[in-house]
């Protein structure tokens, strides 16, 4: 079995190796912070639970609040590259590898299912795994994050990220050489938008709806919930106003429809939750996010609002969607765990540190080194209590 000392090879806004004892710590850590949020507060029992997107960021936080939480049967979907040789797998494996040997110690289920969601082939999978091994669920996650999408009649649509209408020229930030830049992004194509709106609107989430009701996995009162983001006006060009945007107005519109279909007067329903900007594998993709959320984890950690994606998850599990809650909206019908970040004291500081921003002074006006420390921990790098000068086993089964 290859025992392996890992380092971190980092390109641009991925790290192409991942370290398993460091992933596993930051799960245990999760759990941790689930534990201790839900116990006590837990209005109703959650029995069963569907999350698609399931290995990292805000899908893996909402799968552990569920399983180690709620106690709920959980079955996660992902799209995760398995260790080869003495290459690593990706975070999210290790993530889920180690999810998974909790739950077996703690007499809980975990199980998941490691394809491309997007896929019939997949769908049938876990419509099978539900009918055997789970039940129909109380509960569907859609946490998605996906670069493109081979719809079911066999086209490929890819997501960009690019401003509609009229060019972005404005702040950047270049990861490779930490420095701020002036950036510019072409304005998209039809082509492009529509593409975003295939692979990161609703259709999918639609589809997976239709497809658990029509084979009855779903339990009664079911609900479904998938994750929006809206962010400030210095990324609202590239972000909620760009393609992207757009598709998450579509995931918002396939909320009412889908609410509408689930709404039985006792608790079912569909919502958008928008959460927080945070650093994951989807958003520091994202052009200009990375300054941003430097700035904004800055501003956050000093007003002592500051959290991660567990802590996200424990506030919507446990005051917004377990049973017992009704979820609190907006006028769109959206909740809004960006509440803290969107509050007034924290854009205001936001917006005057972004315009006094540069490379000089970057230590100083932003909290980059947490960005860094926080992206780093995204692959299970600098997690504390983790030896990473010794060789480390990294052919971990998924079981
Ligand atoms: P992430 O990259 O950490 O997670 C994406 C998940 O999707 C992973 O589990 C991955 O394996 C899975 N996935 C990707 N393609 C797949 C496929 N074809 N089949 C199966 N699984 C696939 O992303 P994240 O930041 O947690 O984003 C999840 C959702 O939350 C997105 O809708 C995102 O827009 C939203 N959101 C993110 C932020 C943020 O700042 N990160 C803020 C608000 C909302």
């Amino acid at each position: 079995m290859p025992q392996v000392v890992v380092e971190p090879r980092v390109r641009g806004f991925i790290s192409l190796t991942a370290h398993p004892e460091g992933c596993a710590a930051n799960v245990r850590e999760q759990v941790a912070v689930a534990r201790a949020g839900i116990a006590g507060h837990a209005a109703g029992h959650i029995n069963s639970v569907l999350v698609l997107g399931s290995s990292t960021g805000y899908g893996l936080a909402s799968a552990i609040v569920a399983c180690f939480g709620y106690g709920a049967k959980t079955l996660g979907v992902c799209f995760e590259k398995p260790p080869e040789g003495d290459k690593t797998a990706s975070a999210g494996w290790y993530n889920l590898a180690e999810a998974h040997r909790l739950a077996r110690e703690q007499g809980l289920t975990f199980r998941t299912i490691n394809g491309d969601a997007f896929s019939p082939e997949v769908k049938a999978e876990t419509v099978r795994a539900l009918r055997d091994q789970i039940g129909p669920v109380d509960l569907v996650i859609y946490s998605l994050a996906a670069p493109r999408r081979k719809d079911a009649q066999g086209n490929v649509w890819n997501s960009t990220l690019k401003p509609i209408g009229a060019p972005y020229r404005g702040k950047g930030f270049d990861l490779r050489n930490e420095a701020v830049t002036e950036s510019s992004i072409e304005a998209a194509t039809d082509e492009e938008i529509a593409g975003t709106i295939k692979v990161m609107g609703g259709e999918d989430w639609a589809e997976w709806i239709m497809l658990l009701r029509e084979e009855g996995l779903l339990a009664p009162s079911a609900r479904a919930v998938a994750y929006s983001y809206i962010g400030p006006e210095v990324s609202s060009a590239i972000y909620r106003r760009g393609t992207i945007g757009r598709a998450k107005e579509d995931l918002e519109r396939t909320a009412h429809a889908l609410h509408r279909l689930l709404d039985d007067g006792k608790g079912g329903g569909a919502w958008v939750s928008v959460n927080k900007g945070l650093v994951t594998q989807a958003s520091s993709a994202i052009p200009a996010v990375p300054l941003y959320l430097s700035i904004l984890y800055k501003v956050m950690k000093t007003q002592g609002s500051h959290e991660g994606t567990i802590e996200q998850m424990v506030r919507l599990f446990r005051d917004q969607i377990s049973p017992g809650h009704t979820p609190e909206v907006d006028r769109e019908g959206r909740i809004r765990l960006d509440d803290w970040e969107m509050a007034a004291p924290v854009q205001t500081v936001v917006e005057e540190l972004w315009s006094a921003t540069t490379t000089a002074n970057l230590a100083l006006t932003t909290d980059y080194a947490g960005f860094k420390a926080d992206f780093l921990r995204l692959f299970g790098f600098g997690v504390d209590g983790v030896d990473y000068s010794a060789p480390t086993e990294v052919d971990r089964p998924l079981v």
